[in-house]
C-alpha cells in the first residue's frame, strides 16, 4: 500500500491493482481537477512532491478516488475523519 497524509486525512493507493490499469485516471484527474501532485513511476502512481508538500498542497478534491473507481481499478481510498460530525450525530440520537 502506498499512503500519504493530506490536510485532514490520508490517501491510500493499493498499487498492486495498478499493474493491470490502462487508464491511469488518478494521475489525469489530479492534473485536471486537483493540484498535480501525482505522477507515474512505471505502472504505479506516486507523489510528484515531498510528503510535506503533498499534505500542504492537496486540495482534497476526491477526484483521484472517484476517477479510479470508475475508470481505473478502484485502488484509491481517501479517508477524511470527521469527529465533529460523529459527535453531532450522536447528540441527535442518530448514532450510538
Ligand atoms: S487509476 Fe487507479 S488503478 Fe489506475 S493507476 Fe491510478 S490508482 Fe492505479
Ligand atoms: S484529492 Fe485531488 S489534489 Fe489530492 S491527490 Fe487526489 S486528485 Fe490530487
Amino acid at each position: 500500500m502506498y499512503e500519504f497524509e493530506i490536510k485532514t486525512g490520508k490517501i491510500t493507493i493499493d498499487q498492486d491493482k495498478c499493474k493491470d490499469c490502462t487508464s491511469f485516471a488518478c494521475v489525469k484527474a489530479c492534473s485536471a481537477f486537483g493540484r498535480q501532485i501525482l505522477r507515474l513511476e512505471g505502472h504505479k502512481p506516486i507523489l510528484s512532491t515531498s510528503l510535506d508538500d503533498a499534505k500542504r498542497i492537496c486540495n482534497e478534491c476526491l477526484c483521484c478516488e472517484l476517477y479510479c473507481k470508475f475508470d481505473g481499478r478502484d485502488a484509491v481510498r481517501i479517508s477524511l475523519p470527521m469527529p465533529e460530525l460523529v459527535e453531532y450525530r450522536r447528540k441527535m440520537g442518530l448514532e450510538k
